[in-house]
């Protein structure tokens, strides 16, 4: 993904921000017809059938119609892809879109007519019932770009990001093997003994947000000290945001060029950051224990590095099953509990070999044999929406 600033018009501005809104409703739309599911019901309509719903919704509705009909089939598109990967266990059920939260719609099928560039600094993308839009050409845009998406952080600020598929990194040809094993404290841990953190807001930032966020707590609801400070943190938080791409994709470059094999353990990152809150009658143990551990693995931003990798490395990733990585001695083999010192030091009670837990997890983890079942991505493409022609008007 590259990702630009971009700088409508206020008219522009006004006609981006409806096409999110036509994309949030057809997602929402989507959403409560999962939600409205029940056993029994026959089969939930898939994207094809949604598709069609929509010509309907459209052919009686003149404000829907309005709207660009790739927007609206892309926001079904991305429903489904979202069903998809939380039906894979890597990602949570989708969920409803809130306004001014979740601002963005995707366009496909487009071709190298829709990007100029207009001096050093500038360039136009061509948007669908919006015309040409200004951004900043802060660096070459990807030639094979087959679809962007447009979206607007919370603190108002617009961006284009052209999604093609990377080039595969190629590895050393060495055969070396690489384990990460995924931390909370630590991001990732290399088998080398190498540690990965991702930069997160720097402990002046940190302190900022938290007074910040006081602010906002404190101000009266419509004040102008509530936007003010609300605009704020969404600052902050987009900082934060973007130093965690731009993170994975460095590490995820330098890892597929420096390794040829590159195991992880095979987790279910939906079970990791589930919700414990449990239900009424049978409320969840440690809800706010386990909320910070959630955030703090959503934080670091394992998923994202896992799936640039397999993006730039296909064929390479292997996903080894996590069981008794943590308690397994990398030396000897000896399995024990009560080897894991503490939550960072491993001591193998068999062979006494001591060091650090994460880099314990990733040495077995790189000694690990790969999951056949689940996790065999091996051949998996990038799951960049491609456009169906059969699906998109003329
Ligand atoms: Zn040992």
């Amino acid at each position: 993904m590259s990702r630009y600033r971009l700088e409508p018009t206020a008219a522009q501005a006004d006609a981006l921000l409806r096409q999110c809104a036509d994309a949030r409703y057809v997602w929402n739309l989507c959403v409560e017809q999962e939600a409205c599911w029940r056993a029994g019901r026959g089969r939930m309509p898939g994207f094809a059938e949604r598709c069609r719903q929509l010509t309907q919704a459209r052919a009686d509705n003149p404000w829907l119609a309005e709207g660009s009909v790739i927007v609206q089939q892309q926001a079904i598109k991305d429903h489904a892809q979202a069903m998809t990967r939380f039906f894979a266990g890597t990602h949570r059920r989708p969920r409803w879109r809130k306004q001014g939260k979740d601002e963005g719609f995707r366009i496909v099928a487009i071709g190298p007519q829709d990007v100029r560039r207009l001096n050093r600094n500038r360039g136009e993308v061509k948007v669908p019932k919006v015309g040409w839009v200004r951004f900043r050409w802060s660096r070459a845009v990807p030639e094979d770009a087959k679809s962007f998406r447009v979206t607007r952080d919370r603190a108002g600020r617009w961006h284009v990001a052209f999604a093609a598929i990377p080039d595969p990194v190629p590895g050393p040809g060495t055969g070396q093997v690489v384990g990460i094993d995924r931390g909370v404290a630590v991001s990732a841990a290399l088998s080398t003994g190498e540690m990965l953190s991702v930069p997160g807001l720097g402990t002046r930032e940190a302190a900022r947000l938290r007074k910040l966020e006081r602010k906002l707590a404190r101000a009266g609801r419509g004040s102008n000290r509530r936007a003010d400070a609300k605009a704020k943190v969404a600052r902050l938080k987009a900082r934060e945001t973007a130093r965690r791409k731009d993170w994975a994709e460095k590490a995820s470059t330098d890892l597929a060029r420096r390794f040829d094999v590159i195991r992880v353990e095979a987790l279910d990152i939906k079970d990791m950051t589930r919700s414990a809150r449990g239900t009424a009658d049978a409320p969840g143990r440690n809800v706010a224990a386990k909320a910070g551990l959630n955030r703090e693995i959503s934080k670091s931003g394992w998923g994202l590095l896992v799936r640039r990798i397999e993006d730039k490395a296909p064929g390479r990733v292997e996903k080894v099953p996590p069981a008794y990585t943590s308690q397994r001695c990398s030396a000897c083999g000896h399995v024990a509990r009560e080897s894991r010192a503490s939550q960072a030091l491993f001591r193998c009670v068999a062979c006494g070999n001591a060091c650090n837990a994460d880099v314990n997890a990733a040495r077995n983890i790189a000694a690990g044999h790969a999951v056949k079942a689940r996790g065999g991505h091996a051949t998996r493409q990038p799951a960049n929406r491609e456009p169906q022609p059969t699906l998109l008007p003329a």
